[in-house]
């Protein structure tokens, strides 16, 4: 399953920037996820709490932030926040805009204890 090897490589950049920092627990993860990533929510949840246990996010609060995707029109730049990478400009209907934000999936803070 996808999410569970982002859900993996999510655990490991914690694990590695933890230990930069010298800490050896995290208090609460945030994590930013565009709706166009791909990734589905609950299933990267239930990834992350089925792996949780014996890592370094045992006991840790995730949370999870979602971006809206936002797109400008090819057509007539109009920006706009399209539902998927199918939804038409809503002001010229021109199909295919270039996506600004939406697609990443990224760990956005870490505190650690
Ligand atoms: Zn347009």
């Amino acid at each position: 399953m996808h999410e569970f090897s982002l859900a993996q490589n999510i655990i490991e950049i914690v694990d590695d920037t933890l230990k930069q920092h010298g800490a050896h627990q995290a208090k609460e993860i945030e994590l930013e996820i565009g709706t166009l990533s791909g990734v589905e929510i609950s299933a990267l949840e239930m990834a992350l709490e089925s792996l949780k246990p014996g890592t370094i996010i045992e006991n840790t609060k995730v949370k999870l932030i979602i971006t809206k995707a936002k797109a400008i029109c090819r057509n007539c730049k109009n920006e706009y926040f399209p539902e998927d990478l199918f939804s038409p400009c809503p002001k010229c209907s021109g199909y295919g805009p270039e996506i600004i934000s939406g697609k990443e999936l990224l760990v956005k803070s870490i505190v650690a204890e």
